[in-house]
């Protein structure tokens, strides 16, 4: 069979599938007898379903396994030469497309500027970085488009809700962009596909309930229930960045006040050094932007903080405060076996670890607490990327 298309997916589409491809893709080179254990899908159905996405050219069998008396089995892997697809990961700063496949090799990558643009204009961009992508393709043909946008997103309708770092409002990505390119394209918010990301790759992938709080120029999360991301009824679950943590806090993204958004991320910690410095404070970060305080970037706060400077080292230890808050808080509702910090912010851990641990052993009850492991990842953008991956490669077998 030569080529891949929507049809394919039609005939061989379907629950057991995405679960098996996904698993080879993520644990391969894998044994038929051990996706069977994983999974807990019977050995028959297993066996079915791989010879059926080997004749697709999805997987392809590999080396024989170790020796271990008996029959040495062969193992599955993704087969990376008819899993390509384009990747956009929107994010605060810039557009990043990339060309990559379903063993998450990437082909070719490309970066757009996005800061200053206007959401139509950012819109017109999204569709030449994918056409841009599609042109680099070594002969096969994309499967699907994925897109990784920052803020609230209905994944099943390709919806992006809002979004501060373009500008969008109720912006209906999958319709556009799949009548444009004929292909299948998913959608999913960054904290999301990270915790995807994070989750299936990383060391926790054993772990059946986790969450994943994702700290930048906003804040997010992915829940991770019984070993799936919980998406909500409404398509909308682990907006933590907007659960009020100040009722008379300052002004978020969203609209309303005291938002742990607007108090612990990134835009938050910038803010208050600008509020300090009008004040009159002394720091180092005024002398790095030469006096301009609206060119004050998160940037020259790592930097001062890592130079000793006061002012920035007590701005991170006020934000450790409120994202100790938010694990608390995390910590209470979901009483997970591991929270994971992860985005910009991870930079600073050094100078915010100490007050946040204390703010969570004060906040959280300690019944919740003791169980749960808090860890921090700055693999934030690589995890996002893996993540969506994922969601493109089940999303086509679902459709
Ligand atoms: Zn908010």
């Amino acid at each position: 069979m030569d080529g891949i298309n929507e049809t394919t997916f039609k005939i061989a589409g379907g629950v057991n599938e995405s679960l098996i491809v996904n698993m080879i893709r993520r644990r391969g080179p894998i044994s038929r007898v051990d996706i069977a254990k994983l999974t807990g899908l019977t050995a028959p159905t297993v066996t079915n379903i791989s010879g059926k996405l080997i004749e697709y050219g999805l997987i392809q069998e590999y080396m024989v396994g170790e020796y271990s008396g008996g029959r040495r089995p062969v193992l599955l892997k993704a087969n990376s030469e008819k899993t390509n697809m384009i990747i956009i990961d929107i994010r605060s700063k810039e557009m990043v497309g990339y060309l990559i496949n379903g063993g998450l090799e990437i082909k070719e990558e490309t970066c757009h500027d996005i800061q200053n643009l206007k959401p139509e204009k950012i819109l017109s961009l999204l569709e030449d970085t994918i056409a841009e992508c599609h042109s680099l393709e070594d002969g096969q043909l994309a499967l699907a488009i994925g897109i990784i946008v920052r803020g609230p997103v209905m994944s099943q309708e390709g919806l992006s809700l809002f979004s501060p770092s373009t500008g969008w409002h109720n912006v209906p990505l999958k319709y556009i962009v799949e009548k444009r390119f004929q292909l299948p394209v998913f959608v999913e918010n960054d904290m999301r596909a990270m915790a995807l990301g994070a989750y299936h790759y990383g060391p926790y992938r054993d772990i059946k309930n986790a969450v994943f709080l994702g700290v930048g120029g906003g804040i997010g999360s992915g829940i991770i229930f019984n070993g799936e991301l919980y998406r909500g009824f409404g398509d909308s679950a682990g907006e933590i960045g907007h659960t009020v943590v100040d009722v008379d806090g300052p002004l978020c993204s969203c609209g309303n006040h005291g938002c742990l958004e607007a108090m612990a991320s990134e835009l938050a910690l910038v803010n208050k050094v600008v509020q300090s410095i009008s004040k009159g404070e002394k720091s180092l970060v005024s002398e790095m932007v030469k006096g301009d305080i609206t060119a004050i970037r998160p940037k020259h706060i790592y930097a001062a903080a890592e130079e000793g400077d006061e002012l920035a080292i007590s701005m991170f230890q006020h934000v450790a405060q409120y994202i100790g808050m938010g694990v608390a808080n995390i910590i209470n509702i979901f009483n997970p076996q591991l929270v994971l910090v992860g985005g910009g912010i991870v930079k600073g851990r050094k100078f915010m670890e100490d007050t946040m641990m204390q703010v969570i052993k004060e906040r959280a009850l300690a019944s919740c607490y003791s169980s749960t492991r808090i860890e921090f990842s700055s693999e934030g953008r690589k995890d996002a990327l893996k993540g969506i991956v994922d969601v493109v490669m089940e999303g086509i077998f679902l459709r």
